[in-house]
């Protein structure tokens, strides 16, 4: 069991391992969520300092909220658009993402989990970075591989390859 908590407490989210994945992103949409996170009053950092977000993910019915559900807020870049950002009101701690549609599949920001944490397993949407070129070459970098699309691209077979 892994602990997600805000940085003031009041909201907390348990995960059950094992995780599914361990990425940092640098999409345009992570940067700029990122950013309007981080621009809320007293808010802790989202995003590392090359630009990235960190985020483990989880499956969806293995992640629930143990605590302050009632503080937790939904972000939205776009009117449309099916991704959420969770964020605890009551110290604007980005907490994960959360998807209208069916995935089944959630990230949690990184900066927030508690404990032993999955390590890296790849950098995705790299090219997007501010400075692509200052990417640690740590774990496999892909140029243009979209959060979105991690699903569809590797499917059922994610758990396998990746789970412990
Ligand atoms: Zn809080
Ligand atoms: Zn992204």
């Amino acid at each position: 069991m892994t602990l997600l908590a805000c940085t003031c407490g009041k909201v907390e989210y348990e995960a059950t391992e094992p995780a599914i994945l361990s990425v940092v992103c640098y999409c345009d949409d992570c940067q700029e969520g990122g950013r309007r996170i981080e621009a809320l009053p007293d808010a802790p950092p989202v995003l590392d300092a090359d630009g990235g977000t960190a985020c483990v993910l989880y499956r969806r019915d293995r992640v629930r909220c143990t605590r302050g559900a009632g503080l937790v807020t939904r972000l939205k870049l776009r009117d449309k658009t099916a991704t959420n950002r969770l964020v605890a009101t009551c110290c604007n701690s980005a907490l994960a993402m959360s998807f209208d549609d069916a995935k089944h599949w959630m990230p949690l920001f990184r900066t927030r989990l508690r404990g032993k944490v999955r390590p890296l397993d790849m950098r995705i949407c790299t090219k997007f970075a501010p400075r692509p070129a200052n990417i640690p070459q740590d774990v496999p970098a892909h140029e243009s591989f979209a959060f979105s699309f991690i699903w569809k691209l590797l499917g059922a077979r994610l758990a396998m390859m990746f789970g412990r």
